[in-house]
């Protein structure tokens, strides 16, 4: 039996090996290594690709989540709400911006931010919400931002499971704020640790870039205290020449979702929900299965790279256990989440193989 991967890297790598190859040579020539021109023009074509007028690169997912969270006024008494079942990226960036983490339920199907919830716990500290866009499709952004009409909170997305989604025609940061991640396994992937923040603020997206930049645009000038988190012009070449097939790629991802919810139409698992006037790009294909630990090492035993995310909720964290709370739906699924391999790339045999390996592994 042959090993299937939960992302296959080295596939998406073959579509865009010889572009690769002549931007490195590019970039080595001109010895562009950190900013640039290249990286100039991936932030205008990721700008032009998310409907916004401004993307700034940055280092990492979670520095472009502190950084506009940072950008929308959040420091030290700033109460950010999220949800509990999310990468602890997202709490982790509320804290090293200096805010304080205040974690809400999910939703039981959707396992995307319960909107009740995230509004109720608005207080007069509240300065920013962060729906998580979990497994690639996008939080009912509309219905929080409805609720917190007259408010001055802002909403910072963390969009780093989705680029390319959409939910009533418009892509995360739409109304404010959004952050990425290019951590090579995501739909949008660079050869290292990359990321960015879209918006359609001015003042937002310069004032990620100046944090971004120790804290000044020119060069011994700081204004404010800030970081070094910057986009490498090689992670520049590989991001260029990915999103050019990035559309193409998701909608292979989509093809390979339908084809899972056929193939496992008839076993005892719980498939994904797609939120109504959502464009789902499918970065984590997630089931829920009984017995899960032992569904899941004998996937794993089989050559199937299933995974889980995420097994433990924030705030059962050894970081963020503090917090305490309860979110039952968080606490009832993560010990149930099951991630089937998904990618680009995968073929229906390789599919077919995964149906049968968990139908086995069920029984
Ligand atoms: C990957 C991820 C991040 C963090 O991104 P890095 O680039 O790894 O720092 C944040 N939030 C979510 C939901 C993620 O999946």
């Amino acid at each position: 039996m042959n090993r299937i991967p939960l992302v296959d890297l080295a596939a998406a790598h073959a579509e865009v090996a010889e572009e690769v190859e002549a931007g490195f040579k590019r970039i080595i020539a001109t010895t562009a290594f950190v900013g640039g021109a290249e990286v100039a023009a991936f932030e205008q074509e990721y700008a032009e690709f998310s409907g916004l007028p401004h993307c700034v690169g940055v280092a990492n997912g979670t520095d472009a989540l502190e950084l506009a969270l940072r950008a929308v006024g959040v420091g030290p008494g700033a109460e950010v709400i999220l949800p509990a079942n999310t990468f602890i990226a997202t709490a982790e960036a509320v804290a090293r911006a200096g805010g304080t983490v205040v974690l809400v339920d999910c939703d039981p199907r959707t396992y995307l931010i319960d909107v009740e919830a995230a509004l109720a716990a608005v207080t007069p500290a509240t300065r920013a919400i962060a729906p998580v866009h979990l497994y690639g499709q996008l939080a009912p952004v509309e219905r929080l931002r409805a609720g917190l009409a007259g408010r001055d909170v802002a909403i910072v997305e963390d969009a780093a499971q989705c680029q390319g989604a959409t939910r009533h025609g418009s892509g995360a940061g739409a109304g404010g704020i959004a952050a990425t991640s290019f951590y090579p396994g995501k739909n949008l992937g660079a050869y290292g640790d990359a990321g960015a923040v879209v918006t359609a603020s001015p003042e937002w997206a310069t004032t990620v870039r100046t944090l971004g930049s120790h804290g000044g645009l020119k060069r011994y000038t700081h204004d404010l205290i800030g970081v070094n988190s910057r986009l490498d012009g090689l992670q520049a070449v590989v991001l260029r020449a990915k999103l050019a097939r990035l559309a193409d790629w998701n909608a292979r991802r989509r093809a390979a979702a339908a084809r899972y919810d056929e193939l496992l139409a008839g076993l005892d698992v719980v498939l994904p929900v797609t939120l109504d006037g959502n464009e789902h790009v499918w970065h984590i294909y997630c089931v829920r299965v009984p017995r899960r630990d032992e569904v899941l090492s004998r996937l794993n035993a089989a050559g199937v790279g299933a995974a889980i995310h995420y097994p433990v909720p924030v705030h059962r964290t050894g970081a963020f256990g503090h917090l305490g709370g309860s979110f039952p739906n968080a606490e009832a699924a993560a010990p149930e989440l099951l991630s089937l391999p998904i990618y680009p790339q995968i073929t229906p045999g390789q599919q077919a193989q995964v149906a049968e390996a968990l139908a086995a592994a069920l029984g």
